[in-house]
């Protein structure tokens, strides 16, 4: 039923090739397709190519908010009204820490397919972990990963390559999350190699990993261009994520702490024109301090295209914190 109803589907006209691995969740979603298959994500991407249609893709990892649906609507309309939307919901376990809360990531695919119909997305892409990274946690090395002595001899086929960018994450998130990025960007090469995108949209919340993409593309060759999008806030000045969700009572007032040091650094500048960031970081820092649930991470000073840090702040220097609310880990960045 749900073949038949996507096959009558205007923008999926000619495209009959359709593999849905869960027509169960699927049939209660009309209008948007769910691609599970690996192959048959990739076999339909090369048909939209063959087509002429262009490709725009988000790459998210669900739990979506009106800040990934911005990105759809900046995608649709980079791939124009004859084009394909693709949104990946994938939770990558290969850019968590082994402390970190991959297993405790919010997912909800029932609402996010809602969402997606919503904003026109055409096909949901959710790859599993065991396709994606067949035998993964036998295969990968990793410096927080012990092996096995002797083991990558006769070790079968698994998955045993990772794409890592050298310079620009090597600080911020990188230096505190050591093998985030290397999972970032092996993801992200996996999938436009299966989604062939001609555009790819991402946030501009997370700046750094944005100009990884972008050095990534560039240096790999990959034709898909990258888009970055502005950053959706809540009212009070929370940049939405979806690890909002753990911010339970007083934490999620806390939490407006990051948007706080945004604006104290925004006026600092705007009143003094430069500044001292080594200064100004031990003001955030304090600032910060006052919330009582909250531990700055780091707080840094940056240009926006090379990420080199900067000993002066001034107008259009970039401001990028990591802030931990209880235990949740927020990020937020902003030009000044
Ligand atoms: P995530 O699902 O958190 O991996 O995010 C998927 C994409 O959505 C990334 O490119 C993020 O930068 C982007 N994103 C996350 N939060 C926001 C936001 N508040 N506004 C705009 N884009 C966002």
């Amino acid at each position: 039923m749900f073949r038949h109803h996507a096959r009558n589907h205007p923008r999926d006209a000619g495209a009959i090739d359709i593999c849905i691995d869960w027509p169960r969740v699927g049939a209660n979603f009309p209008g948007v397709q769910i691609v599970r298959s690996l192959t048959a994500m990739q076999r339909r991407a090369r048909h939209w190519q063959r087509a002429g249609r262009r490709i725009g893709f988000v790459p998210t990892m669900g739990y979506l908010h009106a800040g990934h649906l911005s990105l759809v609507r900046e995608a649709r309309k980079h791939a124009g009204r004859n084009g394909i939307v693709v949104l990946s919901v994938y939770v990558n376990p290969t850019q968590f820490g082994p402390k970190e809360d991959f297993s405790k990531y919010p997912r909800d695919l029932k609402h996010d397919l809602k969402l997606c119909r919503a904003a026109g997305v055409d096909v949901v892409f959710t790859p599993g972990d065991r396709e994606m990274y067949p035998r993964w946690g036998e295969s990968l090395s990793s410096p927080d990963r012990k092996e096995s002595p002797g083991s990558t001899e006769s070790r079968p086929a698994g998955f045993s390559t990772c794409v890592v960018e050298e310079k620009l994450s090597q600080t911020m998130e990188g230096a505190s999350r050591p093998t985030h990025f290397r999972g970032v960007t092996t993801v992200v090469a996996k999938l436009f190699n299966l989604v062939l995108p001609d555009v790819a949209v991402f946030g501009a919340k997370d700046w750094q990993q944005a100009a990884i993409i972008r050095r990534m593309t560039a240096d790999l060759n990959f034709q898909t261009r990258i888009v970055v999008a502005p950053t959706l806030r809540e009212p009070d000045g929370l940049a939405m994520s979806s690890r909002n969700k753990y911010l339970v009572g007083d934490l999620r007032r806390q939490a407006t702490v990051l948007w706080c040091c945004i604006q104290v650094a925004r006026a600092a500048v705007k009143k003094s024109r430069t500044f001292s960031a080594a200064r100004l970081k031990i003001a955030l820092k304090k600032l910060v301090e006052c919330e009582p649930a909250a531990r700055l991470d780091y707080v840094e000073f940056f240009d926006p295209e090379t990420l080199v840090p900067a000993a002066k702040v001034t107008r259009g220097t970039h401001l990028a914190l990591a802030v931990f609310i209880g235990k949740t880990r927020l990020i937020d960045n902003a030009r000044l």
